[in-house]
């Protein structure tokens, strides 16, 4: 006779009403997450490892020796063009946090997030108010930069106007003049050190919650293994992978993540908390779409005005500039073709003269401050 499982059983049925109320009821109060690229993915920002849709296949344009390439950092520091490119593509505050971000935004309001594991670079938890202590960003993020050959950290704000006008920034260090790159991680690179302090955090959990990630990037996806065998597991994702089910507390719920999650709170009666919080996150970012081409707007005036003091030829920034247009607008009809939704923002941002003109721009409140 087999003996019994030693693993007892913690949720009442292993859908999303035993996964509601387990979370509803006392034993749940540290919850762990583990996100991947599926829960950006509804924002409009590519996906990396797509071949026909992802970033590689556009970045293939720009003549890379393979697509990875631009995130090799002997290659960038060769030819740092195609990152920038990419980087302009990506820059946060182009994409407005999904559901699915204000959904951890609510597990934090309510003091059940313990860790929040995300792959994504994109730093949208954060701009979705989850609070900076709650995050490891494990491949890093846009969130900060530094030379990489003296590694003196860059200003926010002068990086944020070199990636929007397609500059490459270098270090202001006397002397250095190295090349400046945003904190995350590239080929070859260690992980952040803070992630590496945090993977314990995983055994403490006593729900872990995996979402929109394939479960294949190491040391990532080893996470979901140290979670005690106590702790439900469960997978939101469109595929089931990595190893979750096998465990008696394991439960997988497929589709796409805002959907799940809006099930989800649906059933714990957040549903309305949840919207408020997600509408929160739409002037957030109109607000920021506002300054932005105010800013650049600004930037370019200026700039003319020096070209036409100078009467400079176009440099191989602008050259890379106008390949960069040519694949925004790429992206842009691909959307547009591909969705009927308007409420979705698309995967590259209006040029300034789209922001003046755009109709659809709520009134936001012109204050920044934080949600
Ligand atoms: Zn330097």
């Amino acid at each position: 006779m087999a003996k019994p499982m030693p693993q007892k059983k913690v949720l009442k049925s292993r859908d999303l009403s035993g996964l509601a109320d387990y979370i509803a009821s006392d034993k749940c109060n540290n919850i762990v997450l583990m996100l991947g690229a599926g829960v950006s993915t509804s924002a409009g920002i590519p996906d990396f490892r797509s071949p026909e849709t992802g970033l590689y296949a556009n970045l293939a344009r720009l003549r890379l020796p393979y697509p990875e390439a631009v995130f090799e950092i002997n290659f960038f520091r060769e030819n740092p063009e195609p990152f920038y490119t990419l980087a302009h593509e990506l820059y946060p505050g182009k994409f407005r946090p999904t559901v699915t971000h204000s959904f951890i935004r609510l597990l934090a309001a309510n003091g059940l997030l313990h860790t929040c594991f995300t792959q994504n670079i994109d730093t949208l938890e954060r701009r979705a108010g989850v609070p900076d202590d709650k995050i490891i960003e494990a491949h890093g993020s846009f969130a900060s930069q530094r030379c990489i050959d003296c590694q003196q950290p860059y200003d926010d704000a002068k990086m944020k106007r070199k990636i929007l006008a397609k500059e490459t920034p270098r270090c202001e260090t006397p002397k250095c003049g190295g090349l400046v790159k945003p904190d995350i991680v590239f080929f070859g690179e260690s992980l952040p050190d803070e992630f590496i302090r945090a993977i314990p955090n995983v055994a403490k959990a006593d729900l872990l919650i995996i979402m929109g990630t394939s479960l294949t990037v190491h040391p990532f996806a080893g996470l979901a293994e140290r979670a005690p065998l106590a702790c439900p597991r469960v997978l939101v994702n469109l595929d089931v992978v990595g190893s979750i089910g096998r465990r008696p507390n394991d439960l997988v719920l497929l589709g796409k993540c805002d959907e799940v999650v809006r099930a989800l709170c649906e059933k714990l009666g957040w549903g309305e908390e949840l919207e408020a919080l997600w509408a929160k996150t739409e002037a957030k970012v109109a607000w920021e779409e506002e300054a932005e081409a105010r800013e650049e707007e600004a930037e370019t005036k200026a700039e003319e005005a020096e070209e036409k003091h100078e009467g400079k030829a176009p440099t191989a920034e602008d050259v890379v500039g106008a390949i960069a247009d040519a694949i925004g607008k790429k992206l842009n009809l691909e959307e547009e073709d591909g969705q009927s939704d308007d409420t979705t923002p698309t995967a590259t941002p209006p040029s300034k003269d789209d922001v003046s003109t755009k109709d659809e721009a709520p009134v936001a409140d012109p204050a920044p401050g934080k949600l």
